[in-house]
């Protein structure tokens, strides 16, 4: 009999839910449902301070919205859960002291600034500066150190030198110096797993057969090798996919290009056009077909016909495929269903009313004044900021530097974002109301709104950073030197005054 096929997506629960999740969620959904096997979804939350159940859950919706169902879940269950990590803190424990007594971990007690000297005493010798097994300490002083509760973690113990030969169903041999690979940690000093340990524990015992996961774990792939090794357990295929990019070919980043699902839901891209249009990062249908069905997808899905050359994300592209969507594959009737379920409702509506009603004479003042909070780019113009006091090199500067605020931010409110402005608009030694006046233009289309903060807050951090790149990209941009010049103008901000 041959084995079911099982692959999972396996997120971390740290933040917004991306593009880059779904990408990676729908070609391992393709490649089980390909061989009629099983796709899993797994919250890897061992990150405690980072993991959120809010985060979670927004990225359970984000995926079922658009149409990437699991077969097991923290959700819905099945037979080999549970399918959050963090319930699972006991397994990977006994699978952790099982490492250690066959002498294939060890417990390693230095601090973080012992650690430093020993990776720069080796770096000094001229050897790589990886945390290696000649840590260990002798048996007797372990055993009474670990008696005296001093704070330890559990290390991998990996091989000084060789090659290690990782085989990927995509890229061939990869060859790997042992040298270059760090004595893990494979349990924190608060007792939890690190991702590597989780990740193989996990993937043995939820029978996973095949690992479809981004090219930024090809250097975690020796330590699980030798995991898998250790344990004496059979190593699912792997697979890494190309990385998704921004037009300009660099690693898609939410500092270039919206990375979040909810943006281009917000934006009125169908779920079936997002889908599609991540179906043909690196792989295409046999004919070239640009437009297809999830179900059309795994019919013809080969996942060896996924190319390497980094994959284009690009908005523009998008767009248009989203609108063949919208013109062909929607009756009007179902245009005006799927329209009005995107649009605002009650629901969108409420946080809105208590800005619009001090303010408008009429209710049809109402979509004038508040269409920008549901609209994509704004059909704004470079005179519009022209009217407001600053000069044209200080207004692209209030714009560029504000962006990268709001790249930082990692609290997306209100106070919080009122905060920094204020202190960059000191900083800068404008005044608040001119300092302003581009945001609004940006923002809201208008000078005369409400507060942008408020805007911001119901706009959410993808599409209010987008409108301030939209804006900096309609006056101009700020060229790659002007750039580094106001990087190094902005680090001043934070320095320390005499
Ligand atoms: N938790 C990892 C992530 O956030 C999973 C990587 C993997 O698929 O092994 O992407």
């Amino acid at each position: 009999m041959t084995q079911t096929v099982r692959t999972r997506i396996a997120p971390s629960p740290t933040g917004d839910p991306h593009v880059g999740t779904a990408y990676i969620a729908l070609f391992n959904l393709c490649f089980a449902k390909q061989h009629q096997g099983q796709f899993i979804l797994r919250i890897e939350d061992t990150d405690q301070v980072r993991s959120t159940r809010e985060s979670e859950e927004d990225i359970l919706a984000s995926l079922r919205w658009l149409g990437l169902d699991w077969d097991e879940g923290p959700d819905i269950g099945g037979p080999h859960g549970p399918y959050r990590q963090s319930e699972r803190s006991e397994i990977y424990q006994e699978y952790a002291q099982q490492l250690v007594r066959e002498g294939k971990a060890f417990y390693c007690f230095r601090t973080p600034e012992e650690l430093e000297v020993i990776r720069q005493a080796r770096q000094a010798q001229g050897l790589n500066p990886g945390i290696k097994g000649d840590l260990e300490l002798p048996e007797a002083e372990v055993a009474a150190r670990l008696e005296r509760g001093d704070p330890h973690v559990i290390r991998l113990k990996v091989p000084d030198e060789g090659v290690c030969v990782i085989q990927d169903r995509l890229r061939g041999a990869i060859e790997i110096e042992w040298s270059q690979v760090d004595c893990q940690v494979l349990m924190k000093s608060d007792g939890l797993p690190t991702y590597h340990l989780a990740n193989v524990v996990d993937d043995h015992l939820m029978q996973i057969t095949h690992v479809i996961r981004g090219e930024e774990w090809i250097s975690s792939a020796p330590k699980h090798q030798l995991l898998y090794e250790y344990f004496g357990w059979e190593m699912p295929e792997l697979c890494h996919m190309p990385l998704l990019r921004n037009p300009d070919k660099s690693k898609l980043s939410k500092r270039k290009n919206p990375t979040g699902i909810h943006f281009y839901k917000r934006f009125g891209i169908l779920p079936e056009a997002l889908l599609n249009y991540l179906g043909r990062m690196g792989w295409s249908m046999p004919d070239e077909q640009e437009k297809f069905t999830l179900p059309e997808m795994i019919g013809h899905f080969d996942i060896n016909r996924v190319s390497l050359g980094g994959p284009v994300f690009d908005v523009e592209k998008l767009k248009w495929l989203n609108g063949q969507w919208l013109k062909e594959s929607l009756s009007e009737e179902e245009f005006l269903r799927r329209f009005l379920e995107w649009g605002p409702g009650e629901q969108g509506w409420k946080p809105v009313i208590t800005h619009l009603q001090s303010r408008v004479e009429a209710f049809s003042d109402v979509i004038p004044m508040a269409g920008f909070l549901f609209s994509g780019y704004l059909p704004v113009t470079a005179e519009q900021f022209a009217e407001g006091r600053l000069d044209e090199e200080t207004r692209k500067k209030v714009l560029q530097f504000t962006l990268w605020e709001l790249e930082a931010q990692r609290e997306w409110s209100k106070d919080q974002l009122f905060a920094s402005v204020k202190a960059l608009a000191q900083w800068m030694e404008i005044k608040m109301g001119d300092f302003m006046h581009p945001l609004f233009v940006s923002i809201a289309g208008t000078p005369n709104s409400w507060s942008v903060f408020d805007s911001m807050v119901l706009l959410g951090p993808d599409m209010s950073r987008a409108r301030l790149r939209s804006a900096l990209e309609l006056l101009g941009g700020v060229s790659k030197k002007g750039l580094k010049r106001l990087e190094k103008e902005l680090a001043q901000k934070d320095q320390p005054s005499e």
